[in-house]
């Protein structure tokens, strides 16, 4: 059977996923009936079996009223670890990444916003 990655002792709390917080959005979390396993990578687990297990914690999200609340907690942290928001942790990455690019070309002089349309 396989067992549930030990994160680093820093970040210990990052296990803590949605059905676990007490916040004002956290009660209306799809996955605090889910089975525990789903959102958070087991040690040595397959790519085939962490895709899949993915897919279906995604599918969890993709019915959860709070998705967007959840992705922005997961953003705003960052949440390093397990699927939140309907994201994996390395499609989280990629949006931060885009949004530090978009803030420091925002910052340059000279950088004017586009109209929207
Ligand atoms: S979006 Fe997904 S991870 Fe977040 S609260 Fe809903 S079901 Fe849980």
């Amino acid at each position: 059977m396989l067992q549930p990655i030990e994160p680093p002792a820093a970040s210990r709390s990052s296990l803590s996923h949605p059905r676990d917080l007490g916040g004002p959005w956290h009660s209306e979390a799809a996955c605090r009936s889910d089975e525990a396993g789903l959102f958070f990578a087991p040690s040595k687990e397959p790519t085939a079996a962490r895709l899949s297990r993915e897919e279906a914690a995604k599918r969890v999200c993709a019915r959860c009223p709070v998705m967007l609340e959840c992705r922005e907690h997961a953003l705003l942290q960052p949440e390093p670890y397990g699927v939140w928001g309907g994201m994996t942790a390395a499609e989280r990455r990629v949006v931060l990444a885009r949004r530090r690019r978009r803030e420091a070309e925002l910052q340059r002089p000279g950088t004017r916003i586009a109209a929207a349309g």
